[in-house]
Order: structure tokens, then sequence, then C-alpha cells
């Protein structure tokens, strides 16, 4: 193939390197250039939160391809630029340095932001924020020495970060206004688990509490809670969620809800426009429905069905949402998806006081989730079998260690 087409990827994330990749080991030979708004080149979030954080990853493992790999593949790669405009009627984005781009296929690949905590003393000094290599170094800074930690959000970003900074000898607090940790993603029971593992590593847990302002004179030093609690902190960690960076689809009058709206095959309203990634909302055949996935299985896998389906080639993306986390000594993969509360019970197989188990969530007899702790022998790939089986199971067999997960998905 000999094109003379040039193939724009806005954001240089693990979505948008994945696409440059995808297209030219599909063959794609004509201009690709992925712009994106940081200066370092496109790297892997989850260590940020883990062994980066902890000092025990070096830098140079992060990123997804080493530098000589954009030179050897031709792919241009403009760091530091932010994509300010697109117009889909000229096929041009418009770079913050004042530059133009022109395209003929375009791939919105630009992630998602922490949202931030809108509460007095927010830009407190001592607040930080997790996402970027440089968040995760301020923060490394912040935490290695001890001290008194808070962290506002007892979601992933937030308990990962609550288990580095006891690493690290913190005395750390985590503020929640849920009953539970991880309550959306993965309801009470789990969620349980969850927050029995940080208490007993030491965390003091403030669940079902808001917080109502965050106390201190130019630096933090405290957080205040809404039963008129204060909680002296050093540093204080806000993981309260994300919001995609679907701003270049707005203006170009492009649908959006929850992220940048796409079929199954990436692709927006506008055949040349394409999204992927944490900033997609994608439609998803294998649940019917739109769901936007925000973790890093995804935007690999998605950047990689992007680039073929903006090839024009037949894609079907339609893989269960995939998730893993490190915390102390516990190792987890989740796969599946259900809105918050959608399942009707929860079945475990093995030893959760040993952390060593498999939990399924179910709905109408059928597998819609699965996640095992510490069980990497088998790992998560017997658990997306039951749930693409969609066959009833038996609770009971389910639940026996005995009973080859094989077995129940022909069931
Ligand atoms: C600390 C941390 C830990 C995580 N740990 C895990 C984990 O353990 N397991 C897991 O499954 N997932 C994890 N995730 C989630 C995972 O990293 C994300 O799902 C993944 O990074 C999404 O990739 P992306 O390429 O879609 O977006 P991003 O990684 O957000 O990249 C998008 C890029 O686009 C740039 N950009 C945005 N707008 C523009 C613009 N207008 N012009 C130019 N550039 C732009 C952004 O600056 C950014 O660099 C973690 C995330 C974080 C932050």
């Amino acid at each position: 193939m000999t094109t003379e087409q040039t193939y724009v990827i806005v954001g240089a994330g693990l979505a948008g390197a994945k696409a440059a990749q995808s297209l030219r080991e599909e063959g794609f030979d004509g201009r690709i250039t992925v712009v994106g708004a940081e200066t370092e080149r496109p790297y892997e979030r989850p260590p940020l939160s883990k062994g980066y954080l902890l000092g025990k990853e070096e830098q140079a493992k992060v990123y997804v391809h080493d530098e000589a790999w954009y030179r050897e593949h031709s792919v241009e790669l403009i760091s530091g630029s932010q994509v300010t405009d697109l117009d889909r009627g000229s096929r041009r984005l418009e770079l913050d340095g004042g530059g133009q781009l022109g395209y003929d296929r375009l791939l919105l690949a630009t992630g998602a932001s922490p949202r931030r905590l809108d509460v007095p003393g927010a830009d407190l000094e001592g607040v930080h924020y997790l996402r970027s290599l440089g968040d995760s170094q301020r923060l490394r800074e912040a935490i290695k020495g001890g001290g008194r930690v808070v962290v506002v959000g007892a979601g992933w970003i937030g308990l990962e970060t609550a288990a580095a900074a006891r690493e690290y000898g913190c005395e750390v607090t985590v503020v929640e206004p849920r009953p539970v940790p991880l309550q959306a993603a993965l309801g009470p029971e789990m969620g349980g688990f969850f927050a029995d593992l940080h208490r007993a590593h030491g965390v003091d847990l403030r669940l079902g509490r808001q917080v109502t302002g965050l106390i201190g004179d130019g630096h933090v030093r405290a957080v205040a809670t809404d039963d008129g609690q204060e909680v002296a902190a050093d540093v204080v960690v806000v993981g309260v969620g994300v919001r995609p960076n679907a701003e270049l689809a707005v203006l170009s009058g492009l649908p959006v809800d929850n992220g940048v709206l796409v079929d199954a095959s990436l692709r927006t309203e506008d055949p040349d426009v394409y999204a992927a990634g944490d900033v997609a909302n994608a439609f998803n055949p294998l649940y019917g429905t739109r769901v936007r996935v925000e973790h890093w299985a995804n935007a690999l896998n998605g950047g990689l069905a992007a680039g073929k389906a903006m090839l024009g080639q037949e894609v079907v993306y339609d893989r269960p949402p995939y998730f893993f986390s490190d915390q102390y000594d516990v190792g987890m993969e989740f796969s599946g998806w259900f809105e918050p509360g959608g399942y009707d019970s929860l079945v475990v197989r093995g030893d959760r006081e040993e952390k060593a188990f498999y939990a399924f969530w179910l709905d109408g007899g059928r597998v819609v989730a699965g996640m095992h702790v510490n069980l990497w022998d088998d790992g998560i790939g017997p658990v997306q079998n039951l749930i693409r089986a969609g066959v009833p199971v038996d609770a009971e067999r389910l639940a026996d260690p005995d009973v080859a997960l094989e077995d129940l998905a022909k069931s």
C-alpha cells in the first residue's frame, strides 16, 4: 500500500501510541502524526501509583515505545503541544503554538483528567493529584520521608496511593463518602475486602464521610470532614475520579455523552474521526450498550483496534473491561462490567482470609464480572470465558474449587 494520506492521532498516551503502532503493523505507509500535550513521549500510567511511586520501577520502564521506535517507524511525534480546535469541515486541527495540521483520518485519544476537589482550601500547597509522571515524582518526594497523608477518595488511585504511603511509613487516613471503598466498582462485599485489607495495614478509613474543606495557611495542615472532625495532614492526595477530555469533539459538533460517542468499530458519526481509550464511550456488543472504560487494557487494545478500523478493516471491539491492581501483598485482576448495584448475587471460590480467591458477580444466574486475588496460575482467562459464554451457572459448583471453571463455561 502506498498512500499520500495523513493520519493524525491527538493524545500521546497509551491508546494513541498503540494506534500508531497498529497503523504501521497493518501496513499503512502514509504519514502518521501523534500530537501530545505532555512533554514526555507516550508512557503507561499504572506504575505511577505503584512501583514508580515507590521508587522500585525505573522511569525507562514506563514508556510504551523506546525513543528510536518513532524514528524507525516514521511516526512523527509532536510533544508538548495542545490541540485547541478541530474543524471537521476543512479537516484541520489547530495547535496551541499557532500551527495547523491537516488530516485525512483522525483519532481522538485524549484520555481523561482528574476531577478537582471543589471545597475551600483545595488550592493549598501540599494538595496532590495523580495522573502524570510529574505528579508521581512530586508525590514521591512528598511522602518518601513519612508524615501524615490524607487520601480523599477510596477508589483505585486513592487506595493504591494509600498502600504506597503506608509502605513509606506514613500515617494514612482515607476519607470516602460511600460506606465501603470501591463501592461503585465492586459493590459492598468486595469493597469490604479492601476495607479490611487497608485496616490491617494500619490505614484509618473514614467511611461515609465527606471532605468539607482543607485547612492551612499557604500549606495544607488539616482536612475537615462533615462530622466536624479535622484530620491533621502534611500531604493530601485527591483521587475522586476522572472526566473524559472530550473538548475537541464538543467543539467540532460530534456527539458527546460521558465521552466521545463511538460505535463498536470506535468510529464517531464522522466516518473520518475515531476515538479510543479513556475518552471513548464505545458501544460494546457484548453488553448491548455503551461503556466508557478508564483502564489500561482498554487503552492498549482499543488503540490497536482503532488503528485497524481507521484503515477500513472490519473491527468489532467487544472485549469485557479488564483491570488490575496491586496493593500491599494483594495482586488482583478484575474483568467484566455491571452498572453500580447491577448484580443480584456474589459467589466466592477459595479463601478470602488467606487472600487467595475468586469472586464472581452474577445477574440472573449468569456471570457478569469476576475477579481473582493472588491466583495467578489460571488468572483472569477463565473468568472472561465465563462472561463470554453467558450461560447460567450453578452457584454451588461455581464456589467449588474442585470444579473447573472451563466446565462451567460449557454448562
Ligand atoms: C496513577 C494511575 C494508575 C493507574 N493504574 C491502573 C491500573 O493499575 N490498571 C488499569 O487498568 N488502569 C490503570 N490506570 C488507568 C490507565 O492508566 C488509563 O486507563 C490509561 O492511561 C488511558 O490511556 P489513554 O491513552 O486513553 O489516555 P491518557 O493516558 O490520559 O493519555 C491521553 C493523553 O492525551 C493528552 N491530551 C489530552 N488532550 C489533548 C489535546 N487537546 N491535545 C494534545 N494532547 C492532549 C493528555 O495530556 C495525555 O497525555 C491508572 C491511571 C493512573 C493515572
